[in-house]
């Protein structure tokens, strides 16, 4: 450990190959889940944005993320495509043009479980003129970053030579859902997992 911050973290690798610890890099930012809003039920929306537009605006907004609590919804025995309390987390919006013109904050964003929440409550949605209204219901579910840039972990991850021979400084930056620490750690975890799915699927001894 080199340096460590919330949002970000320097790792020196020794004694592995640039291939492993570049995959280590590549696991934090498209295989390490996150959580982000996926789909939006619009109740009523008479902002000056479309439909899409708000519920993509939400797909971006960065969400803590509980990687022991909650499971990615393909791996969730619930089997719905609704989801379940163990594979989505519900958030509520219910937001009207009472000034002249007022914003809509990511802060606004009402959430069933009070630990899954947007980064930062300071991100603005869609500014409402006196009269209009936005009513709408968001369900944000894990996903990795292979899917969708809105489920990467880390802005940043990048890796350089290290300052002795053979050895690699990965240094990751956290989008905020989860500590830099922790991306890094779960990359490692996953990429192991990959590793002993390809020797049994080869038919190797998995030691
Ligand atoms: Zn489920």
């Amino acid at each position: 450990m080199l340096e460590e911050t919330p949002n970000s973290v320097s790792v020196q690798l020794d004694g592995v190959d640039r291939s492993y610890a570049n995959a280590v890099r590549r696991f934090c930012i498209a295989e390490v889940p996150s959580m982000a809003i996926d789909d939006v039920v619009i109740l009523e929306n008479s902002s000056v944005l479309y439909d899409e537009i708000l519920a993509h605006r939400l797909g971006m907004v960065p969400i803590k993320t509980d990687l022991d609590k909650y499971v990615l919804p393909e791996k969730c025995d619930c089997g719905s495509p609704l989801g379940c309390s163990k594979c989505r987390v519900l958030f509520v919006l219910d937001a009207s043009g009472k000034e002249k013109v007022s914003t809509v904050y990511s802060g606004d964003l009402v959430s069933e479980d009070r630990e899954i929440r947007p980064t930062s409550e300071q991100i603005p949605i869609v500014k409402l003129a006196l009269g209009q209204s936005v009513k709408l219901e968001a369900y944000a579910r894990l996903g990795r970053g292979k899917e969708h840039a809105k489920w990467q972990p880390a802005t940043v991850a990048v890796l350089t030579d290290g300052p002795t021979e053979g050895s690699f400084v990965l240094m990751v930056e956290s989008a905020g859902g989860l500590p830099a620490k922790k991306i890094v750690l779960k990359a490692i975890e996953l990429l192991e997992e990959k590793l002993k799915e390809i020797q049994v699927s080869v038919g190797a001894k998995a030691e």
